[in-house]
């Protein structure tokens, strides 16, 4: 068997397949997009996600039509255990709400403080197809109710004022234009070497 990764190509923030709904997975959809089964998705998602550093990924972020999306990989989060939610659903929540600032890869350097409900409880099917019900809390949940958003086509910029979302996109640019000075001066200096 081959080891070679497939990474995915992440979709422009505007690119509507980020923006829109997406239909209830279905196995027989996967040869669609040259998928063998549930697993074979579930590592290319996994390897994108961990190539782009990130803790949670929904395939509409790959631009993929399929309810799904991968969180976790990070040795500091349940373990190191990575959760592969195919058809995720919140079942419940508590009314005990926590204030975190949040990232997405579709918005680098972009980081809202939101506030969410601390636990839920979650029902998803693995990449076994197996179905499972969950209480998680902390930041698994935070993860999970920032991917599953993703799955009705909702981003975190739809969960803040626009005020906040600007201050956000402010300070991104900030960081970016730190970080191109930051590589133009390496680049003059090595010339000049
Ligand atoms: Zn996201």
């Amino acid at each position: 068997m081959s080891e070679e990764k497939r990474i995915l190509h992440m979709v422009a923030p505007h690119d509507p397949r980020l923006l829109s709904k997406i239909a209830p997975f279905k196995d027989d959809d996967l040869k669609l997009h040259d998928f063998k089964d549930r697993k074979e998705l579930g590592k290319a998602m996994y390897d994108t996600m961990k190539k782009y550093g990130g803790i949670g990924l929904s395939c509409n972020q790959v631009g993929l039509p399929y309810r799904m999306f991968v969180m976790g990989g990070h040795p500091q989060i349940d373990m190191g255990r990575t959760k592969y939610c195919f058809n995720p659903e919140v079942l419940d929540m508590g009314k005990e709400m926590v204030m975190m600032k949040e990232g997405c890869l579709s918005f680098p350097f972009i980081f809202l403080a939101i506030r969410r409900p601390k636990w839920i409880q979650v029902k998803y099917e693995d990449e076994e197809g197996e179905t499972k019900e969950e209480h998680l809390h902390g930041m698994l949940s935070r993860i999970f109710q920032h991917e599953n958003e993703h799955m009705n086509g909702l981003i975190f910029k739809d969960l803040v004022s626009d005020f906040k979302w600007k201050r956000a996109n402010e300070k991104a640019k900030k960081i970016v234009d730190k970080l191109l000075k930051k590589q133009n001066k390496e680049k003059n200096d090595n010339t000049l070497h």
